[in-house]
């Protein structure tokens, strides 16, 4: 024998026992997003390198080392899809979907790639789902797309949510704030970890996610960018806050929210349930005003997030599943009566039943008790005395003529 083929390190298999789970809480999102206006989009799964290099940003953990790159022949370079925003917003100029009412609203489920160090909740190829909302710089955007995720996890019973908002603001302030935080960090240079401080013209704002000890003593003291919005950032962020209040949403304002990828401005969120361990982060998003005009489009805001649904499933209470069901299981005594058994299991399903054929070569007895496990509701069994139609329910069972076992069921 040779040596067996396992699945890739970080991938995972969804088997028959997660598929109900998975589609039950892709059944009810879509019911919630499309409720609020949101159309499915499907990009491809991978896109030129270029849209995440300049989408999601050169500085960014997942350009610089987790995105799964390869090369044609002819030299062009295509990334497997490491997110979804950059490839929905190169939709959206591609389709010209700005002669669209705004916002264009948009929602995806699809796999995302990215080379990570697997563990719990963190994997190679994960799935989530997102929405953009693209087009408008309204705070009810904002409001109302955090909402929906709110919503989305709420049906599927995800335990011990936190929500986290904050702003960024625009990139002026940004990069204002960004200088000041640079000579703070400088300042304290000596007691902060390498990491950090090799980063500190790259990327200080990751300072504030550090679990070095040193560090987060330094960033306590630190400049805060919520501290530094402009007065048009700082209106728009107490819309959302109000809107957000109006709603009913609790929320917690935490100025040192800062997420992995660069495209974001203004209103940044982050839902985590305390029910995962370490990769506590469900979802989570914001608004990216910048990011079309990045990509080689006009200057359009847009608004969205992003959800793994490995992890909203893992932090969720199991909704019991529901088989379909097996209306009629097909038994027959003796091989010569499988080709009708066959017919009468085809006819039925044609006709809108779960029906069910014996398909393993399991003797009358055996079939007996696949129907039984099942649960099928009835079971025919044809024999030398014609067909037999017994009712699993009530135990009754009759002789009947094969071509009115149909008729017999339906009733
Ligand atoms: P991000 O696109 O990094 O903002 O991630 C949004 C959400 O996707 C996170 O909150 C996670 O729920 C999920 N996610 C991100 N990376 C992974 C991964 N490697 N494996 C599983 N889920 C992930």
């Amino acid at each position: 024998m040779s040596d067996r083929i396992q699945a890739p390190r970080g991938t995972f298999d969804v088997l028959p026992e997660d598929a109900q789970a998975r589609a039950a809480f892709e059944a009810s999102a879509k019911t919630i997003l499309e409720r609020a206006g949101y159309e499915r989009i499907e990009t491809p799964t991978f896109e030129a390198t270029q849209l995440f290099a300049r989408g999601v940003g050169e500085s960014t953990d997942v350009v610089q080392k987790e995105m799964y790159t390869f090369s044609e022949a002819d030299g062009e370079s295509f990334t497997l899809r490491p997110e979804g925003t950059a490839p929905v917003c190169r939709a959206y100029l591609e389709h010209g979907m700005h002669k669209l009412p705004q916002p264009v609203r948009l929602w995806y489920l699809s796999s995302f790639f990215r080379r990570e160090r697997p563990q719990k909740g963190r994997y190679r190829q994960f799935w989530q789902i997102g929405i953009e909302a693209i087009g408008s710089d309204d705070p009810a955007v904002d409001a109302e797309s955090i909402l929906l995720l709110a919503e989305v996890l709420e049906a599927a019973k995800t335990r011990e949510l936190r929500l986290r908002l904050s702003s960024l603001g625009t990139p002026e302030t940004r990069a204002e704030y960004r200088d000041e935080l640079q000579r703070y960090l400088r300042d304290n240079e000596d007691r902060l970890s390498p990491e950090v401080r090799d980063r500190i013209d790259l990327n200080p704002l990751r300072a504030f996610d550090a679990d070095h000890p040193g560090t987060q003593e330094v960033m306590r003291a630190a400049p805060l960018l919520l501290d530094r919005l402009h007065d048009d950032d700082r209106e728009h962020f107490e819309t959302v806050k109000q809107l957000l209040d109006a709603a009913g949403l609790a929320y917690e304002v935490d100025p040192t929210l800062v997420r992995g990828l660069d495209y974001y401005t203004r209103t940044v969120f982050e839902f985590t349930s305390d029910a995962l361990g370490a990769q506590s982060g469900v979802g989570g998003g914001g608004r990216y005003d910048g990011l079309i005009e990045q990509i080689g489009g006009p200057a359009t805001p847009g608004m969205g997030w992003a959800s793994g649904v490995e992890r909203i499933l893992l932090a969720s209470t199991p909704q019991p599943a529901v088989a379909p069901p097996v209306d009629l299981y097909v038994a027959y005594a003796k091989p010569e009566y499988k080709t009708e058994a066959f017919r009468l299991a085809a006819d039925a399903r044609r006709a809108g039943h779960g029906a069910r054929v014996e398909l393993g070569g399991r003797s009358l007895k055996g079939q007996l008790k696949q129907a039984d496990r099942a649960g099928a509701r009835y079971v025919a069994i044809l024999g030398d005395e014609g067909t037999a139609l017994k009712d699993m329910e009530t135990g009754e069972q009759r002789d009947v003529e094969t071509g009115t076992v149909m008729h017999h069921i339906r009733r």
